[in-house]
């Protein structure tokens, strides 16, 4: 299928400022240049450590946060030259879920109020209240909840409740932050199975940004491995986690843990990430990489083609010519 979603060499750079002058002192590279397609109906995974770059990724690709350079398609249409007011009209069809369900609501509103919210804003048509009702009926809850306020609502509900407000706009894409990370386990499962769902009906296509490998095992069907600003591999979702390449998404996946762990869970990589102020030289994971050699000092890898759906930028694998 053709890709719903394309994003080329999407740059993030955010200047550094020091100094009681803020002087710009360098910049962070954020995001550095990565590539990612989607299909509808399908759900890719953007992974890796907290502090990687792949929440201002999705930031970027939504538009919320306009980026240094590079190129994000929505159905074929540039989004990054258009104005805010040439955007608007195409801001349903992407939709964020955030992570914090708490923080994402606004808590003197009503449920119902909520949920309209966007579909006034886009100037959609219809009977609001009763599309709020049955919207609200499509994530799990009881149509009379629309009367109530954020602050009734445990974690999980709250999270249908953002769903509901994303799904009220009539998406073809959601881009989930983690939307998962700050509910209890069990909860957790259950608003997994709730997007699934909605996939199945909807046909939505997700991009998920997750630092949590069994939520990609069970979601995902593309993967996206983000190190320090670069996606190091990608694939299906067999391809990463059955036989990963990169050294960095092996590490990844050794230290998944397990779905029985506690909340606030946090993958982890022997020794520390660097700062994306200050990149190693060379492949950035080389300090961290136990196969390092001399020429992952000095060069970043170009990226290798290991099949039609796969790449990966490592000095194991042949380059790029
Ligand atoms: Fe390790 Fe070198 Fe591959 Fe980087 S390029 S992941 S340092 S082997």
């Amino acid at each position: 299928a053709a890709a719903l979603l394309e994003v080329r060499d999407l740059r993030v750079h955010f200047p550094i400022r020091r100094g009681i002058l803020q002087r710009v002192r360098g910049q962070v590279r954020a995001v550095d240049g990565i590539s990612l397609s989607l299909s509808p109906g399908r759900t890719l995974a953007l992974v890796g450590e907290s502090g990687c770059g792949k929440t201002t990724a999705g930031k970027a690709i939504l538009q919320l946060l306009a980026p240094t350079a590079g190129s994000v398609r929505l159905a074929g249409r540039e989004l990054t030259d258009l104005t805010a007011g040439e955007l608007r009209p195409l801001r349903g069809t992407m939709q964020m879920v955030f992570q914090d369900p708490y923080a994402s609501l606004d808590p003197r509103m009503r449920v119902g109020g909520i949920i309209a919210e966007g579909m006034a804003a886009l100037g959609l048509k219809g009977d609001h209240r009763q599309l709020t009702e049955r919207l609200l009926e499509q994530v799990g809850l009881a149509p009379e909840m629309a009367l109530r306020y954020p602050h009734e609502f445990s974690g999980g509900q709250r999270q249908r409740i953002a769903i509901a407000r994303a799904l009220a706009v009539n998406p073809q894409i959601l881009i989930c932050d983690e939307p998962t990370s700050a509910l209890d386990v069990s909860v957790q499962a259950q608003i997994l199975n709730l997007l699934q769902d909605l996939q199945a009906s909807l046909g939505l296509a997700y991009l998920f940004i997750t630092h949590n490998i069994a939520v990609v095992d069970y979601l995902a069907h593309e993967v996206a491995v983000m190190y320090l600003g670069r996606v190091v591999e990608q694939g299906t979702v067999d391809e990463i986690l059955r036989q990963p390449c990169h050294p960095y998404t092996r590490a990844l996946i050794a230290a998944v843990p397990r779905i029985d762990g506690q909340r606030g869970e946090v993958l982890t990589v022997a020794g520390d990430p660097p700062s994306p102020a200050q990149p190693p030289t060379g492949c950035h994971f080389h300090p961290r990489c136990p196969e390092a050699m001399d020429i992952c000092r000095r060069d970043y890898p170009g990226e290798s083609r290991l099949s039609s759906s796969r790449g990966v930028r490592c000095h194991l694998y042949p380059g790029p010519d």
